[in-house]
């Protein structure tokens, strides 16, 4: 924050026309940033935005949400993105050449070039797909989810969020959808200044939204679902479950629409019993498992996964296979010490579940504990559980989720399919 202030001293003093003058670039635009010495490394090694804290002086004063070039110390042209100078994330990169204008035709370029990338990646699969990641793709702050026809669109960024109409109607264009549904009910956006709000932006919504997913069938309710219905990344590790719940007892304890539960269950798993917290999550994945004719092999229970697995293994339950997709525990770097025992709690709960040879897959969507402490906190649960763990599969999210080097963020899913010995 005082660095922050001290930039804004810094552009009050005047000194920012130096070296700018007459650069007349091809798409340039009026305001700019000039960062503090040095800060244009980061970009270089694939960061996608800059700090308030990196930047020394600000010329032109840009309107929040308005684009900006980015200037190194000397002057010389780094970038050119959003500005917001509420947000930590003052300048949100879109673009390091010069000559691109940042316009509608622009969008529509991005958004053309994420989509063949997941036509690419996924070949026919793209019927529900991530069709934009954000930074991934280089649209800072902007989501869309494809469910069938529809689209759940989210813009976390404000500068995005001013381009909302020129983003849906490049998405229109491109894949014709009956419906864009704006799930903007996302607490991240008040750091930018932004309110919540839901609501459809194109078309109208189908009566019911059903996708098919491995050959498991999902309603998902693009309105009042969680974030934007269903949850896309971990698709492909649902179907990594085939090989081992076939006659088995199987234990979701994050299940939320149904996802992996009901996928045990297609897949031919003799009893699976799916929890959440979450009562409407519960309602959800009753009802997709009713369409899946597989509900009379499932139980629901509405329950706090902490507290369940707890009086289970006090009961001595037993299951063959346990699942666990926790929310994210760490929603900010300094909740990473609470959420690395909240993952070592439940991992060792769910341990002390499993016979030998059972099987446990085991995720966290936390970005901010990284891979090696996520698997550090399971090996800990499994020295206080006195068992050994074989590695089967090593996994993240599907690659409409790519992960940009540089951006941990975008590498924010880890799924081990593990044998516990
Ligand atoms: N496994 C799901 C996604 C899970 S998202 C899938 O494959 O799509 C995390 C879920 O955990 C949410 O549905 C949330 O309601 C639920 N949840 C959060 N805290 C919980 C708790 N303490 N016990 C059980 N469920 C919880």
């Amino acid at each position: 924050m005082s660095e922050c202030r001290r930039g804004e001293g810094a552009a009050g003093r005047g000194r920012l026309g130096e070296g700018l003058a007459g650069s007349g670039r091809v798409g340039g635009v009026a305001a700019r940033v000039r960062l503090a010495p040095g800060e244009e490394e980061d970009l270089r090694l694939g960061r996608r935005w800059f700090y308030r804290t990196e930047v020394a002086a600000v010329e032109g004063a840009p309107a929040p949400g308005a684009v900006v070039d980015v200037l190194s110390h000397r002057g010389r042209f780094v970038a050119r993105g959003f500005y917001n100078p509420r947000s930590m994330l003052a300048v949100r990169v879109l673009t390091e050449d010069p000559d691109e204008a940042v316009d509608a035709g622009f969008f529509r370029r991005r958004i053309t070039a994420a989509w063949g990338y997941r036509r690419q990646v996924l070949r026919e699969d793209t019927a529900a797909c991530r069709v934009v990641f954000g930074e991934a793709d280089f649209l800072p702050g902007l989501v869309v989810d494809k469910f069938g026809e529809v689209l759940a669109l989210q813009t976390v960024s404000l500068g995005i969020d001013l381009w909302k109409e020129a983003v849906a109607d490049a998405l229109t264009d491109l894949l014709r959808p009956a419906a864009i549904y704006e799930r903007n009910d996302v607490p991240v956006r008040e750091l930018e200044g932004l309110d919540q709000r839901t609501g459809l932006l194109r078309g109208s919504l189908p009566a019911k939204v059903v996708i098919n997913e491995n050959g498991v069938l999902f309603n998902v309710d693009v309105a009042g679902g969680q974030k934007t219905g269903h949850f896309l990344d971990q698709r492909f590790n649902r179907a990594a479950l085939r090989p081992f719940v076939a006659g088995q007892r199987v234990l979701d304890a994050f299940t939320h629409d149904g996802g992996f539960g009901l996928h045990a269950a297609c897949y031919g798993a003799a009893e699976v019993v799916a929890v959440d917290v979450s009562e409407a999550a519960i309602e959800a994945a009753r009802a997709n498992a009713r369409l899946n004719g597989v509900e009379d092999r499932m139980r629901f229970i509405t329950a706090n996964a902490f507290e369940l697995l707890r009086r289970m293994v006090r009961d001595g339950e037993r299951f063959d296979v346990v699942i666990l997709d926790p929310p994210a525990f760490a929603k900010s770097r300094s909740a990473a010490g609470p959420a690395f025992r909240g993952y070592k709690e439940i991992n060792l709960r769910a341990m002390r579940l499993l016979p030998p040879g059972g099987i446990l897959c085991t995720s966290s969507c936390s970005h901010h504990l990284g891979e090696d402490l996520f698997l550090q906190a399971v090996r800990e649960a499994a020295l206080d559980a006195r068992r050994l763990l074989r590695v089967i599969e090593r996994r993240t999210a599907a690659p409409d989720h790519p992960v940009l080097l540089g951006v941990d963020e975008t590498y924010y899913l880890k799924c081990f399919i593990l044998q516990v010995l």
